[in-house]
């Protein structure tokens, strides 16, 4: 199988808030350099960097997103403002009335309108990393497109909470919809998000057209979507589970989950994976453990369907690069 690493060192919002105050931001560099050193101390795989990248091109990503959003990350949010004159992360605090459809003429209202929490601060070097996080997702299934079986992008900013024309949760491109719209010209593709939070972007800008599937709990972030109730249509699924979840629980649902998609019968796969549902995770809530990881990847394997893998998730920096290592353990 082949990596796609890009850390992004640049991207480093010192902080995030949340609820009662600041806290140190838990989407930082280290989630992907630790994998990165475990794969190596380990021999693992082909590691691939950005400068073997294909960037992803600008209208792909114009037919995932609003145009108008695009416009906002690759240029606006990178620009200097007159109201915070320093180099700074700007964090949105401004957000439009609910139905409100006009785009604020004014960079603090822009930011605002184009986010759904404080998840996700703007800064001049973000938009740099959003790029080569997207085109870390373009390239591995560009290389599913020319013959590759398994493919895994791990890179960051993840991009599942990232909707048709707005940011949230530390997600600005959605990283795994750039994989499917490459692939689909191949034929059908199917999601699996195991994601510990709700993929509620890839929810929106899929709009419920095609299949996805969510195994995810109904208490947490974002809150306001992943609720079976919401969401269950023929193609679409949502799999809500409550908190404290174990490895023989989780499994159950994976394997009905992945029943749905071999009913399905798709070209090809892309999973969102992320390793916030591991037990000693910062915030996350799950209980699965490092081994039961390899166990998930030997049955998406079992598909034998080509598949991209697409990296979200997972806060336990010490855990991640060990949980990363057991899930492409059952890969091979
Ligand atoms: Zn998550």
């Amino acid at each position: 199988m082949k990596e796609f690493i890009s850390v992004n060192n640049k991207h480093a919002a010192p902080y995030e808030f949340y609820a009662h105050g600041f806290e140190p931001n838990s989407e930082i560099p280290a989630r992907v350099s630790e994998i990165e050193r475990v794969l190596i101390e380990q021999k693992v795989g082909e590691l691939i960097y950005p400068d073997k990248f294909s960037q992803v091109p600008r209208e792909l990503l114009e037919k995932i997103h609003d145009p108008a959003y695009v416009a906002f990350i690759l240029e606006s949010a990178k620009r200097e403002q007159r109201e915070i004159p320093e180099n700074k992360y700007r964090y949105p605090t401004s957000f439009p009335y609910r139905r409100s459809n006009r785009v604020p003429n004014n960079d603090v209202g822009a930011l605002g309108y184009y986010s759904i929490d404080t998840y996700t601060p703007v800064h001049e070097d973000l938009t740099d990393a959003a790029l080569v996080s997207a085109s870390g997702a373009y390239s591995a299934a560009v290389d599913i497109l020319h013959g590759g079986n398994t493919s895994y992008s791990i890179g960051r900013p993840p991009g599942h909470h990232a909707g048709y024309d707005y940011m949230g949760g530390y997600c600005y491109f959605n990283n795994a919809m750039v994989a499917v719209e490459t692939l689909r010209e191949k034929g059908k593709v199917a999601i699996l998000d195991v994601d510990f939070h709700h993929g509620n972007g890839t929810h929106d800008i899929l709009d419920m057209q095609r299949m996805i599937d969510v195994a995810d709990p109904d208490l947490m972030f974002p809150y306001f979507s992943g609720k079976k109730r919401m969401f269950e249509k023929p193609e679409c699924f949502n799999y809500p589970l409550p908190l404290g979840v174990t490895n023989e629980q989780y499994d159950a649902i994976l394997q009905r989950t992945l029943r749905r998609i071999n009913d399905f019968n798709p070209y090809s796969l892309v999973v969102s994976i992320g390793y916030d549902t591991y037990k000693d995770d910062p915030i996350g809530g799950f209980q699965l453990t490092t081994d039961y990881y390899e166990r998930m990847a030997r049955q998406i394997m079992e598909l034998k369907k080509p598949t991209v893998f697409i990296q979200e998730g997972g806060y336990n920096v010490a855990a991640i690069g060990h949980n990363a290592r057991s899930f492409i353990k059952g890969t091979e």
